[in-house]
């Protein structure tokens, strides 16, 4: 079972005009959100400045990807340096719609991770699955290579959170059931029971995302080895968000 504290992150994706965001975060800022939770929020990257100045201070901020090395002649990249000169703290990477889209490899995810971690961010690292995978018995198998190229290049977790997100449950609606969920999660806390032993195994947060909402979130929360969510759409609606925080409590 999972002892870290309850993490929700909203992944705002490439959404919002400036007026858009302002409105979010006045709404965020409004918000009742419980003081045992970990929230973070991450806006595109030309929104961030802004949501670093206005949010407030119950929500940490967090960047949707990073570039794999320092500053330099990287044309359209940002390094993890930049960002946490800015005052981010976190940085969400391999998002499935990175790894699908921009082609993002598992061993470019890790590099990325091992990058980030080592010059002060926290990183949300996301794995999953295709529904075609799962149908086919390789779920584990992609599950475990995933896992596998972040801990070549990584050995202390303690700035990572886990996201499992079933591809085939990002932003279709189809949620994952609490019990696909927590097989998943279990699965994924044996894998770092054996890496890292069992007491950090259980402190690393293992979150869940893929079609969470202001409905479904406390049922999925209630699961052992599901330690919070990541949320995609959802996320977009202050209200919806802050019952999605507070599902756990
Ligand atoms: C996500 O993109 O991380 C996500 C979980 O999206 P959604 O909640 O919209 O499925």
């Amino acid at each position: 079972r999972g002892t870290g504290q309850f993490f929700v992150g909203g992944n705002w994706k490439c959404n919002g005009t400036k007026q858009q965001v302002a409105q979010l975060l006045e709404q965020l800022n409004k918000g009742k959100v419980d003081s045992s939770i970990e929230v973070v929020i991450a806006p595109t990257f030309i929104h961030l400045p802004h949501v670093l100045d206005t949010a407030d201070s119950r929500f940490e901020v967090g960047a949707q990807n990073c570039w794999s090395s320092g500053t330099g002649a990287y044309t359209g990249e940002i390094s993890a340096e930049q960002l946490a000169d800015l005052g981010v703290k976190w940085v969400i990477l391999g998002h499935s719609e990175r790894r699908s889209l921009l082609k993002e490899s598992n061993e470019f995810v890790g590099e990325k991770t091992a990058y980030a971690l080592s010059h002060g961010l926290r990183v949300i690292a996301c794995i999953g699955e295709t529904l075609e995978q799962r149908e086919s018995g390789q779920m584990y198998n992609i599950l475990d290579a995933q896992l596998e190229a972040l801990a070549n290049q990584i050995s202390d977790f303690d700035n990572v959170v886990i996201a499992y997100e079933p591809v085939w449950a990002i932003g279709t609606g189809k949620v994952a059931t609490p019990d696909q969920a927590e097989e998943v999660h279990l699965h994924i806390r044996e894998w770092f029971t054996e890496r890292i032993g069992e007491k950090d195994a259980e402190a690393l947060r293992i979150v869940y995302g893929g079609s969470v909402n202001e409905k479904n979130a406390a049922e999925l929360a209630a699961k052992e080895d599901v330690d919070g969510f990541l949320v995609g759409g959802a996320s977009l609606k202050a209200d919806a968000f802050v019952t999605i925080c507070n599902a756990h409590t």
